[in-house]
Formats: C-alpha cells, structure tokens, sequence
C-alpha cells in the first residue's frame, strides 16, 4: 500500500498516523513483512489479502455451531468450493483395484437428513489407518473442498479436513461443549478456512486494537447504537456466543456503506465549490434567434413528455454556475440523444463549446450521422455555412476527432476547439487523454458511463479554469440503491417513457428439449435473413474451452459442470457452416478476442448489410445501431443476467421493423432461471426488470464483487438488500460532509478514506 493517495482532486495527503509501531503502521505492514516470507503470503495475495488490516477485514462469511449446522448439506450445489461442519457417520477403508492405493471412503451427515460422500486417497496404510481414526463415527469436523458427484451421490474428494476433537484439548473440549461460534471464512484450496482463522486470531492479539482509529465518529455510533471498532473487531472474528457476530456485522455493513457516502458525499461539494459558467438560455422573446429554437423547429416528431421534463431539468441546470453532474438514465431506444442534444446546443447558443465523447469509434461515426441528420442545415462540417434562414442561426460547426482521423485533418481540427469554431465535437472517449485544448468547454456529455470511471470524470472536471457541465448518459437502467452507491456523486434524471410507434421487441422462451422449436429458430434465421434483415446469435462463450466474455455472469444461473456444454461463438459458427439450410448465408464472429479494427469493421459490415448473421458475445450489448436487425437469439439465455438479456436485446428493432428475440434455453421448467427469463418475455420495462434481477441475484453478485478479488471496500454490504442502509447512511453522511468536507473534525475518518479510498474508487469503477 502506498504512503501517500490522492484524495479529491488533486490533492494529497499523508497516509495516517503511521508511525513505526504505532497501531496503523501494524495495519499498513504487508503481509511479506508480516509472514517475514513472500511465499507464505502468497496464497493471501491470491485472496486479495495484502497487508494487515486487510486480514482484519476479511470477514467470515458465515459462522456454525457444533451440532448446529446452518449450512446444509443438500444445498450443496455440483462445482461449489465449499466448506462444511459435519458429523461422521461412518468410514471405511480399502485398497484400490490396481493396488497402488489406499482408499478412504466416509459418509458424513449435517444431522438433518441429508449425508455426504468423503473419498480421500493415501499411499502409506498408515496414513489411511490415521485417518480411519481420526473418522471416527459421531465425531465432527470442517471438511473443504469441490463438490463432485460420483454416481447421483455428491462427494467431496480428498477434502482437507480438521476435525475438532482432533487434539481433545480442553479448549476444543470447551468449544465444543459451550456452542461457540466456529466462523467460517472465504478461503481457497490452499488456504483453509481454519488456517485464516488461526492467523487472523495472531492478528487481533498482536494489534493493539483499541488504538485503531475508528472512522465512524463517535457521535454517529451513539446515535446509532453502534459498537466501537475494537470490540466490533473481535465479536465477528470471535464471537464467544452466537448473539455477538449480529450486532458487529451490522457495524461493519454501516460502516462500508457510510464511508461509501461520505467519499462520495465529498465530491458532490468540491464539485459544487468549483464554480463553472452559467449557459443561459436567453428571454424567450430572444429565443427565435437561436439553434436550440430553430433545431426544435424542425424536429420531425413531438418530444415525449419525458424527454421534455428531462429537458427543462438539463436546461435549469446548465443556467447555474454549480456544474451539473447528471445521469441521464433512460432504457435504451427512449430517445436519450435528442435530450443530449438540445442540451449541447443550449451551450453553443449561449457561446461555449459542447463535446459528445462516446466508447468507441464506431459509436462517435454513428453519433456523428445522428447528429447531423437531426441538425441538417444547423450543422456545418468547416466551410463557412449560410445561415439557412436570413435571420436564423449560424449554423454549429461540428467536428469528429478520433485516432485514425488523418493528419492534417486532425490538425485542422484541434485548431478549430482551440479557437471556439469548432461549437460541437463528438470522439470517443481518448478525446479526455490527449491534451486537447478547448477556447470553452461548457458541456462534456459521455455515452454509456459504465465504460466510464469516476476518474475520467475528474479529467473532465480540472479541464481548463472553469469546469464543465457534465451530462452522463446510460441505457442500463440503474436501480435507485445502485445509482446512490456508485454515481452517488450524480444527480439521476430520468427518461422513463419510450417514444411511441415503434413496435416493441416480442420476446419468447424456446426450450432446447422441443427439437421442433429449435428447427424453427433457425428456419426463422434463415427467413429473416432471406428478407434482407440482420440477425444476431448470442452466445455465452467464445469457444468450448473459453468462459468468453462473461464469465461468471452476475445472476446467471450456474449450470452444473459436465452438464450439457455452453454454446460458444465457435461451434455455432461451425455448425451454421455445415448445416445446409444455412448455406450461402453471410456469417460473422464478434467477440472481445478480437482487435477493436477487426470488432469495428465487423460490426460496420453488419450494419451495412454486407453480413447476414452475427454470431457474437455480449460485446454487442453496447453498440451501434443496426436498424435492419430484426433477430436476436441468445443460446443458453439463462447463463446471462436480467439486466444484461433487456440490455442485448435492445440492440434490435431499431428500425421500422418489429423485433423478435429468441431466448434459448436448457434450464428445466419452473426453474428460477427459467423463471427469470419468463419475466424477460413478460415485462419490457428496463427498470422493473432491473430491480427484478437486483431481488434475484445472489449476494456479492451485484457490484460484480468476485470472492477471490480485491475484498478491500464492500465486505457485507449488499446493494440489493441494504437499499435502505444505503439512504440512511447517505443521508448521514451528507449531514457530516456538508459543513465540514475536509472532515476537519473527524480525522480518523479522513486518515481511513486516505488510506482506503483509492481501492474503494476502483472497485466501484469497476462496477
Ligand atoms: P437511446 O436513448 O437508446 O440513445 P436514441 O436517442 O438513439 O435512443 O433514440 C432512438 C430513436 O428514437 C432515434 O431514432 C430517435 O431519432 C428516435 N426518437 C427520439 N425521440 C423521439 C420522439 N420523441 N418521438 C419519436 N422518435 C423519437
Ligand atoms: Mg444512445
């Protein structure tokens, strides 16, 4: 960990009081340092455990009772990583077929019913005979390990194992006979739960707990009746009675949450204490004069209500020097652009400049027609343009800037921001990496911010002396709790109605057990393609060996390993070559593997109706529009999340075409992930669907939080569940923040945001 992190906006400041010895420098020590030994500290680092304090956090993921086990065995689930309290109900031991080795076989039950196969291998007889003994019926232990199945019966092979009444120590004794709490850690196939609990206890007795700054200030405890870190500490890594871990669980969740808000809290008023430029609109009667006016003129269809509501919000906004820091949220096809764009002209009428940044070339060219298709006239592309009306506008001169602009076309551009010609420019978003030089950017609006960090953001912001507005936009519809955990910095408008005559995407199930079903999604295929429109097949995987481009999809169903293989873009692709129905369609691969030049002349083919069929991963969830695509099959739909299959299947039925997409799937009726995908076909708004999945998806999931990534920032928390938490402590932290957003008066919180804060940015960029 490095001594010193930048905090907002340039400034730094010194890591805390770390003294050698002191109790901060203990917890900054790494666990090299710590171990004395690289090795040792590896399987941690494989955990994202990297220094002391880290192990502090690491925080068990669930505690059993002897005799009491909350986990049971027939939740087991076919591939899990588990580690399980159970009792021994018998062993037995023999010598393989071959006769080279000794075979250990147990059955162990959680008492409630349901039993557990234990096979593990040994070379020496004595080792087995050990074991045997150690087996013994009646007695209990952890065991860790894969779950397998052998036969229909679930198994664990070659578990590693401690067996509580292993040494009969009286304090195991005493374990045993006064119910304390075992907690039971995320841990690896090299590093046991147990052992993280043997190390973590050396941890609570080395550091001097009590001396650990507590970041939530004393007054927040009281008031929210919160134990202090030091006992909070113990009581979840030790709880000597079941009714201690409750109460410093709920501490640490709040505390995740509340520390969440106060970093993001903070942003909010150093935004606001940086003053940008207002960009008023004039007085009406002055209004004829303007683009924004002239550009309403000639729209060709009446704005929806909502995008009229988001308008006067924007429009209020842009007319404050606070710069605005708003999400513009909106399902996708809900005219999201329009609303960008009336934005940006009231900036360019009131003499500032605008920039569109989007995530990919392909995206800014596309923006680049839009944009020009709708100004018309009002747009000029360098030549000094008439006004198209005598006493009408100027038009706005509008620029590309990308990486394979030419040369001298780049230079002329960049010429044209530096001098204020250049009113409007749309690049992707390198535009915020290279020095570009702006006469007055008044407006930065950034499509899709989920390709988009918080620190790109902050690029933005120290842009030029003023800084500028700044106008997000995603068509992931963000459910409120997330939007306050991760853009908790933005204001959300949103757009929640979508313009109406376009006819929606019909959405159907189709079960890969109905061989007739399955004929008629591809016969479909091939009558869509036959009749001059674009299909998409979507696949989970790039090929058979590859977890593709979404691996692990939060909320997906996990499928059983060894069951029936996930359809990859490879062998799809293969199969459309062979299968004569198909031949003398156009196929293409998409996929992240391949360069951004191959992905972008792809997708450009596609668009152009030089490609039939697209056969892609989800890297076609975000991308350009392809009004001719009619077609979207997704195999093995249940392999993806909610909000991920509404996402993909707006990409279709964006012209004046209807759309149909086809979710394909294996998962066996009444299933919730055959569930999850009825309510796909059912509900077409983005936003229940989101909550939906949000209710759905399991713990850990939803931030995309790996159990085996960095576990610096949100341990406990869980954005579905502590949607409340989450506003209570905002509302906390914003009391706190908001006088005070130096934090002055509580500097050990700020010494805990210095230290922590740059892991925890990252984690929610990542989001
Ligand atoms: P998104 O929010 O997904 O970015 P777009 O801005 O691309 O949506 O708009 C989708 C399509 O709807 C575009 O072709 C756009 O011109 C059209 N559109 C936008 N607003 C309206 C409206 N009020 N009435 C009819 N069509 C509209
Ligand atoms: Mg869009």
């Amino acid at each position: 960990m490095s001594g010193v992190r930048p905090i907002l906006g340039g400034v730094t400041r010194e890591a805390g009081p770390s003294r050698p010895g002191s109790a901060v420098w203990q917890l900054e020590r790494s666990l090299d340092k710590w171990f004395g030994s690289k090795t040792r500290a590896k399987p941690y680092a494989a955990l994202g455990l990297g220094c002391v304090e880290d192990l502090l956090y690491h925080f068990p993921r669930r505690y059993e009772q002897p005799g009491k086990p909350t986990y049971f065995l027939s939740d087991l689930k076919e591939g899990e990583h588990v580690t399980v309290l159970a009792q021994v109900v018998s062993a037995s031991a023999r010598v393989s077929q071959d006769g080279m080795k000794h075979i250990v076989k147990a059955q162990v039950t959680d008492g409630l019913g349901t039993t557990l196969d234990l096979t593990f291998f040994y070379h020496r007889p004595q080792a087995a005979a050990w074991a045997l003994r150690r087996l013994r019926p009646g007695a209990q232990g952890l065991f860790m390990g894969t779950v397998t199945s052998y036969r229909d019966r679930l198994q664990l092979t070659h578990p590693a194992t401690s067996m509580l009444e292993d040494s009969l120590s009286a304090a195991d004794r005493a374990v045993i006979d006064a119910q304390i709490p075992i907690p039971i850690y995320p841990a690896s196939s090299s590093l046991s739960s147990w052992k993280l609990q043997e190390v973590i206890g050396a941890v609570l007795d080395t550091v001097p707990l009590a001396d650990i700054p507590d970041p939530i200030p004393a007054e927040v405890r009281a008031q929210e009746n919160l134990p202090p870190l030091a006992e909070a500490l113990r009581h979840i890594h030790q709880p000597a009675t079941a009714d201690e871990w409750g109460p410093a669980q709920h501490r640490f969740r709040f505390a995740e949450a509340f520390t969440a808000q106060v970093a993001l809290g903070r942003r909010r008023v150093e935004a606001a204490a940086m003053p940008g430029v207002p960009r008023l609109l004039p007085p009406p009667a002055e209004a004829f004069g303007t683009l924004l006016h002239a550009f309403d003129e000639r729209l060709p269809f009446h704005l929806t209500a909502a995008q009229r509501r988001a308008g006067n919000a924007l429009a209020a906004h842009l007319s404050e020097s606070a710069p605005m820091q708003v999400l513009l949220q909106g399902d996708v096809g809900s005219g999201k652009t329009v609303v960008a764009l009336r934005a940006m002209l009231q900036v360019v009428d009131a003499g500032g400049q605008a920039a569109l940044l989007a995530p990919t070339e392909v995206l800014a060219t596309q923006h680049l027609q839009t944009l020009r298709s709708l100004l018309g006239p009002l747009a000029a592309d360098g030549e000094p343009a008439p006004s198209p009306s005598p006493d009408g506008p100027a038009p706005a001169q509008v620029r590309l800037l990308t990486g394979s602009l030419g040369a001298a076309e780049r230079r002329a551009t960049l010429a044209d921001l530096a001098s204020g010609r250049a009113g409007i420019v749309i690049g992707t978003h390198a535009l915020l990496s290279e020095p570009v030089d702006f006469a007055d950017l008044g407006l930065a609006v950034i499509d899709e911010q989920h390709r988009f960090g918080v620190e790109q953001r902050d690029v933005l912001r120290t842009r030029g002396s003023r800084p500028p507005h700044v106008l997000v936009m995603t068509a992931t519809p963000i459910p409120r709790s997330i939007a306050m955990t991760v853009f908790g910095d933005l204001e959300t408008v949103t757009l929640d109605e979508i313009p109406g005559g376009r006819p929606p995407v019909s959405t159907h199930v189709v079960p890969t057990d109905k061989p007739a079903w399955m004929a008629r999604v591809w016969q479909r295929t091939v009558e869509e393609a036959g009749a001059g429109h674009a299909v998409f097949v979507v696949c989970p995987r790039i090929d058979a060996h590859d977890d593709g481009d979404t691996a692990a999809v939060a909320g997906a169903a996990s499928a059983a390993p060894g069951a029936r293989s996930v359809a990859s873009v490879e062998e799809t692709q293969a199969m459309f070559a062979r299968e004569p129905s198909l031949a003398g369609l156009r196929v293409a691969a998409m996929h992240g593997r391949l360069t951004s030049v191959d992905k972008e002349g792809t997708m450009r083919a596609f668009a152009d109706g030089d490609i039939d069929i697209l056969v892609a991963t989800t890297v076609v969830e975000v991308g350009i529009d392809v009004p001719r695509a009619t077609l979207m099959v997704v195999l093995d739909a249940d392999r993806f999340g909610l909000a991920q299959l509404h996402q993909l299947r707006g990409r279709i039925g964006r012209g004046s075409e209807p759309g149909t997409c086809l979710l394909v799937t294996g998962a066996a009726p009444q299933t919730p992930a055959s569930e999850r995908l009825a309510a796909l076909a059912q509900h077409r708004d983005g936003f229940a669907l989101a909550e939906l999945d949000l209710d759905l998806r399991r713990e850990g999931d939803v931030l995309g939080a790996e159990q085996s990534g960095p576990t610096r920032s949100l341990h406990l928390l869980r954005v579905a569940r502590d949607r409340d938490l989450i506003a209570h402590t905002r509302m906390v932290a914003w009391n706190l923040v908001v006088g005070d957003p130096h934090l002055r008066a509580h500097p050990d919180l700020a010494d805990f945001l210095a230290r922590r804060l740059g892991d925890r940015e990252e984690y929610l960029e990542r989001a």
